[in-house]
């Protein structure tokens, strides 16, 4: 393969696509303010003590209240039980003010492996921002309109207000998971692109990725993806996130010296896509990590949770499956 070294991937940067979907709900949250005569309300609940989910519910606090959206945010601790949970979510959903449910994983373990599931499945699916609760899935998968998950929902708005082609083209989604990987390739799908969805078992992974025009990676493995899997010119699409803490690694992705470890040295860690930085040498277009995906996430929470509260006051979403 042809390596154009010293040339570097248009990049695609999901701060400022975040800040324009933002932008745009401003007017939403004040339309909806003033014929409801009350904000749009999200509940949040946050079980257990992962200092990770303390920050990211911090941060969806903030964002939502930067925005004119009311949060509430309801603590249990590490010991805490499936019902106490139930108990909240049963609250949130009926409580008329809360138009978003956001339960942040990952719950306790203590509360057993499929407690996630049955905690989304309570979700009022009217309510469940995240897009998780399987009236959802199945709207999503039959291309009505749906509350959609947000990390794959803000991928699409970043190729569209970046005006990657879609329609045609050969989009390659790394990674299976229900709330990035399969919901992507839905999506895409959707948008008549020609989706491959590839997961530990593919075969020739490389081969198969490299002739993606549009390739996503969803994995959490640091650096990952290598130019061999990128076809010279194709959008390459970081949704990896994993926090780094051995300064090797660091140099072995970014080289000696580089701001990274600069990064790792002042704070301890430091958050590493899927997608290794070499790449940036071949694709035509590519999202950064810290700074990509990241930022989209949030604002297509900030979305679903505006959607939720305008289709709630609209009553034009089926009621709940009993
Ligand atoms: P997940 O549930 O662990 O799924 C990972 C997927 O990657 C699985 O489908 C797995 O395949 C596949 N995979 C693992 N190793 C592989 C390999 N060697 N070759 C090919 N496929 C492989 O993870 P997730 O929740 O989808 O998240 C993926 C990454 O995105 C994580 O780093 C996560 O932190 C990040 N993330 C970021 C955001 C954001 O806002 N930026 C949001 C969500 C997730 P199998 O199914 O075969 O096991």
């Amino acid at each position: 393969m042809e390596i154009n070294v010293g040339q570097r991937a248009r990049r695609l940067d999901g701060k400022v696509v975040g800040e324009a979907i933002r932008e745009g709900l401003k007017p939403r949250v004040a339309a909806f303010t003033a014929a409801a005569g009350r904000s749009p309300g999200l509940g949040i609940l946050l079980a257990g003590d992962d200092g990770g989910s303390a920050i990211y519910v911090r941060n969806k606090v903030k964002a939502c209240e930067a925005l004119g959206i009311s949060a509430e945010v309801q603590r249990l601790p590490e010991t805490a039980t499936l019902d106490e949970v139930m108990t909240i979510v049963t609250r949130f959903n009926e409580t008329e003010e809360l138009d978003g449910v956001l339960v942040q994983s990952p719950l306790p373990v203590g509360m057993g492996a499929d407690a996630e599931q049955k905690v989304f499945d309570a979700i009022d699916p009217r309510k469940d921002v995240d897009g998780f609760h399987p009236v959802n899935v199945g709207r999503l998968v039959q291309n009505r309109p749906a509350l959609a998950p947000g990390t794959p929902s803000g991928v699409m708005e970043l190729l569209k207000r970046c005006q990657i082609q879609i329609q045609g083209a050969h989009a390659v989604v790394i990674g299976r998971s229900d709330i990035v990987g399969k919901p992507m390739a839905m999506l895409l799908l959707h948008r008549h692109a020609t989706v491959t969805v590839c997961h530990s078992r593919t075969a020739d992974l490389a081969e198969v990725a490299a002739t993606a025009d549009i390739r996503v990676a969803a994995i959490g493995r640091p650096g990952f993806v290598t130019r061999d899997f990128v076809k010279p010119g194709a959008t390459v699409i970081d949704v990896g996130t994993t926090r780094v803490t051995d300064p090797a690694r660091v140099v072995e992705l970014f080289g000696e010296g580089s701001a990274r470890l600069d990064v790792l040295t002042r704070r301890g860690a430091t958050v590493v896509g899927d997608v290794h930085p070499d790449v940036t040498q071949v694709a035509g277009a590519m999202t950064p990590v810290p700074g990509g995906v990241g930022p989209l996430t949030i604002a297509m929470l900030l979305s679903n949770t505006v959607r939720a509260a305008v289709l709630r006051q609209e009553a034009d979403f089926p009621t709940p499956v009993a």
